[in-house]
């Protein structure tokens, strides 16, 4: 469907639990409480959610979380949303952790890619950013070759963080084996507000000097807004998701379901519709639908991350999921 703003809204973030088994800073840090077990919608309750969007046009579902690998279920939830009539994408976002004995069931599944999170590929600055063991790197980083080169389209996810700069080129080697590997500025929501960053540019420029042919392609890939470069010695991409330094809301196609049920049309903003109160009073089909139909038509213009004040998002990271 689209939007107030003529925007075609077709993908929803689903974070299916807060909980997590790493505690980056920025997103789930040490002393953040998960949410009551009651109030984090079930299964059953995220599909009523999934076949209302897909009658509203979303077509393309992302499991997230918290990680969605450690809530029991997920597998199978992953596996029905695939089945369901009208769905043509599902995607899992993870920290890697739990994913490698899961890949074959994943590859059963149909899954359509697996982004691994991974911000570092050096032990020390791992356990810096996660608080776990910084030798969990070293399993992170075999679940990713293993998710690759069992055919599963993978993806690296890296926040850009001052203290990973040293590591940047190794993990944009990673593409050279045809993986893409993803840039993401950090944005200022949760405890990522509390960060100095770098921007895109930076990490641009140091990659450029290991890949000097370095060039923008014009290439849709996935559906999200990272802008794509490559070379010849790169069999993948480099992406950049640069929210921060230069917005791109105009070609936002995106709504979220946080945990706890909330649709959340903008990551900037606190405003969203509950809809867990509804579902679990027995709403019918139809009423939902208008409810959500009226909440994706609100949609805000745009974020305001360059203005601290006009951010109203309270959540941290791990309750919306990216
Ligand atoms: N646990 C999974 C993972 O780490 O991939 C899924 C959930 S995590 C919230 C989804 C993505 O959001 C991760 O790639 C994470 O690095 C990113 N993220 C979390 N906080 C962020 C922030 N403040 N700015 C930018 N990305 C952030
Ligand atoms: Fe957990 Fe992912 Fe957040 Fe890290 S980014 S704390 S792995 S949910």
């Amino acid at each position: 469907m689209k939007d107030s703003y003529g925007r075609d809204i077709r993908y929803m973030r689903l974070s299916i639990t807060d909980r997590c088994n790493l505690r980056c800073f920025y997103c789930m840090p040490e002393g953040i409480c998960p949410a009551e077990q009651q109030d984090v919608l079930s299964y059953e309750e995220l599909m009523r959610i999934c076949r209302v969007a897909v009658s509203l046009g979303i077509t393309r579902f992302k499991v997230t979380g918290g990680e969605p690998l450690v809530r029991p279920g997920c597998m199978e939830f992953m596996q029905e949303l695939k089945k369901m009539p009208g769905v043509e994408q599902v995607t899992l976002t993870t920290n890697g952790l739990l994913l490698e004995p899961l890949i074959p069931e994943l590859l059963k599944a149909g899954i359509d890619g697996v982004n691994i999170s991974l911000d570092t590929p050096d032990p020390e600055h791992y356990q810096q950013i996660t608080g776990h063991d910084g030798e969990k790197v070293r399993k992170v980083k075999h679940s990713i070759m293993t998710c690759a080169a069992a055919g599963l389209k993978t993806k690296v996810n890296a926040v850009i963080l001052s203290s990973c700069r040293e590591g940047w080129t190794e993990l944009a080697k990673l593409a050279e084996k045809g993986i893409d590997v993803r840039f993401i500025e950090l944005m200022p929501i949760g405890t990522g507000a509390c960060e100095e960053a770098p921007g895109y540019r930076e990490v641009l420029e140091i990659l450029r000097q290991q890949y000097p042919d370095l060039q923008p392609v014009r290439e849709v890939r996935g559906n999200g807004p990272a802008e794509y470069w490559g070379c010849p010695s790169l069999k993948g991409r480099i992406g950049f998701i640069h929210a921060v330094s230069e917005r791109f809301c105009e070609s936002c196609n995106r709504v979220r379901i946080t945990c706890t049920g909330s649709l959340k049309p903008c990551l900037c903003y606190e405003q969203g519709t509950e809809l867990k109160g509804m579902l679990r009073e027995g709403c019918s089909e139809e009423a939902l639908k208008k409810t959500m139909e009226e909440a994706i038509r609100e949609k805000p213009l745009a974020h305001c991350f360059d203005r601290q004040e006009g951010i109203s998002e309270r959540r941290t990271m791990n309750q919306i999921g990216g």
